[in-house]
Order: structure tokens, then C-alpha cells, then sequence
């Protein structure tokens, strides 16, 4: 019996599903602990960072608007979260507050377990998109050793920007020359907001990719974007972003907790259910 309490913090709150998603790990796991969204306006933050060093909490995660302010209130912040310039994830310890970022991870774990191998000798790889969650995805195809990494954004100086400032086997494209790349990459994914609302993408020749792509997307509502359909259609194997949402959320389970948690196909029907 641990008694452990974790939270969300975040403004608005109501939205979130991460109670969804460690309250179901905290019954698998019979962990007498509690997971609460807690709704924290910006001139709140200081007063919750003092609650936090007192104890009651053994951590939690942060989302809009407060993933950037935490970096100033935490006592250290990994190095990748700095990176990815986002902090989601806070872990108490001794009253010192730790903040990291799970992002990269939770994009890794989910191509890693609906796409096992899909990094193996991966040369060339595309993605869609250079705003605040492309962050973490350049992040993990750096640190998966992919050979090169084609950025294509609507705005190319924001990809320019992004990849200067990360660093990596990163080249900025012009949506221009997709067909050009797109022969050679084996993985393609989409970090923007296009494909929510019924969005798609104009102009992209999905079937100049090779038969063996593997056609990724960060966006999960809808659940299969126009790009996952347009791909499926092609006989592209695809994944989708909610795994990227599910798998986020295990470093933080298992810090706070002590157990490492699975997704497993019932979370994920759970989750699906409420989109
Ligand atoms: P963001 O920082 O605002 O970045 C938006 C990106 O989309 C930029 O590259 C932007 O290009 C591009 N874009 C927006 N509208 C466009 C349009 N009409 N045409 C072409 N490009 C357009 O957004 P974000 O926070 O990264 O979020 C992006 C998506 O990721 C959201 O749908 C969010 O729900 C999803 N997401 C999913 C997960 C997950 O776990 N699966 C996690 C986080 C976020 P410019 O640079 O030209 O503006």
C-alpha cells in the first residue's frame, strides 16, 4: 500500500485523458496510489511548485500552458527535455523537483510496438512539420541513429531554425521535392496539425514511396488522418498517434510508482473510446 499521488497539471484540464490512462495502470497494478487532474491557472504555478516540495506529491505530468514555464521552477532538467525546450513529466524526490520530457520516448515506443524494426538500417526518413512536437520527434530519430532526416515545413525558415538548433542528420527540404526524396525513405511521418478537422496535405505523391515505407502520424483525432488512409490505400504499413499518447505516459508511471507499465490493446480501446 503506497498511498503514492501523482497529477496533471495543466489550463484548461478538463480534457486531458492521462487519469484514463495511469488510473487504469494504477487497477492493473493494484497500487493503492491516485493519479488527479488538477487545474492550475499561470499565476498559480509558483504556489503548486511549493505544494510539490512539501511532499504531497511524488510528481506528475505538465501540459498546456505551462510546459515551457516549468523549466524555471524545476531544480534540474534533463538535458533531451531541454533540447526538445518542453518539460511533461516531473518527478519529486527528497523535495527536489526533476523535470524531463517523455515525448521522444513515447514516439519511439510506439513505432518500436506496432512497427517492430522499423529503425533498422533506416537511411532516409521524411517528416512533415517543424513546430513544438516535431521537437521531440527529431530528437528520437536523432538518438535512433537514423542516416538522414528530411524536414519539410510551410515555412522553411522555422525548419531551419529547428534544425540548427537541435542538431543532427537533419536537411530542410521544400515540400517541393518530395518526390524527389521520397523513393528513398523508408519512413515517413507527420508532426503538423494537418489531418485533424478532415485537413489533408494538397500535394504529396505517397506513391513514390517505397513499397516497404512505413507512413507515421503524431496527429490522433482523427484516429486515421488522410494520410494514414491515403497510405493504407497505397499498401503502406501504417501507424497511428495514439500510441505515441499511451506510450508517453509509462517513464512517468514507473518513476512514480515503481512499476513499468504496459499499453496494452484493452488501454488502448479505452482510450479510443473517449475520442
Ligand atoms: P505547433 O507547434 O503549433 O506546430 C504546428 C506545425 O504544423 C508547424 O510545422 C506548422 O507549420 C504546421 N502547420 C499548421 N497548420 C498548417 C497548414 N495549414 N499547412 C501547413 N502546415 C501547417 O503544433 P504542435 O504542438 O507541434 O502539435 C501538432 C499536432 O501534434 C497537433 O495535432 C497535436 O494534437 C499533435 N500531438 C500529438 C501528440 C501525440 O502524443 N500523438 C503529442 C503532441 C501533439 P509552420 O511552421 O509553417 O507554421
Amino acid at each position: 500500500m503506497s498511498g503514492k499521488k501523482a497529477f496533471v497539471i495543466g489550463h484548461p484540464i478538463a480534457h486531458t485523458r492521462s487519469p484514463l490512462i495511469h488510473g487504469t495502470w494504477l487497477d492493473t497494478h493494484r497500487i493503492d496510489g491516485s493519479y488527479e487532474a488538477i487545474d492550475v491557472a499561470p499565476d498559480e504555478l509558483p504556489r503548486f511548485f511549493e505544494r510539490l516540495r512539501s511532499g504531497e506529491f511524488v510528481g506528475g505530468n505538465v501540459t498546456i500552458p505551462h510546459k515551457e514555464a516549468v523549466f524555471a521552477l524545476c531544480d534540474d532538467v534533463d538535458p533531451l527535455a531541454k533540447t526538445i525546450g518542453a518539460v511533461n513529466t516531473l518527478v519529486v524526490r527528497d523535495g527536489k523537483i526533476s523535470g524531463t520530457n517523455t515525448d521522444y520516448l513515447g514516439f519511439l515506443g510506439n513505432l518500436d510496438q506496432n512497427a517492430p524494426g522499423w529503425s533498422e538500417g533506416l537511411e532516409d526518413a521524411i517528416v512533415l512539420g517543424a513546430g513544438g512536437t516535431a521537437r521531440a520527434v527529431l530528437v528520437a530519430l536523432r538518438e535512433r541513429g537514423i542516416g538522414r532526416v528530411h524536414i519539410l515545413n510551410r515555412t522553411r525558415e522555422n525548419a531551419e531554425g529547428l534544425a540548427a538548433e537541435i542538431g543532427g542528420p537533419f536537411q530542410v527540404n521544400d515540400f517541393a521535392e518530395f518526390s524527389e526524396l521520397a523513393p528513398r525513405a523508408r519512413f515517413l511521418v507527420n508532426t503538423t496539425s494537418i489531418g485533424m478537422k478532415g485537413t489533408r496535405f494538397p500535394d504529396l505523391p505517397l506513391q513514390k514511396l517505397p513499397n516497404s515505407a512505413i507512413v507515421s502520424d503524431i496527429v490522433y483525432i482523427p484516429l486515421e488522418t488522410a494520410l494514414l488512409s491515403d497510405a493504407r490505400a497505397l499498401g503502406l504499413r501504417t501507424v497511428d498517434g495514439l500510441g505515441m499518447l499511451l506510450h508517453q505516459a509509462v517513464p512517468g508511471f514507473e518513476a512514480w510508482f515503481g512499476v513499468r507499465p504496459q499499453v496494452t490493446a484493452e488501454l488502448r480501446a479505452k482510450v479510443e473510446a473517449t475520442l
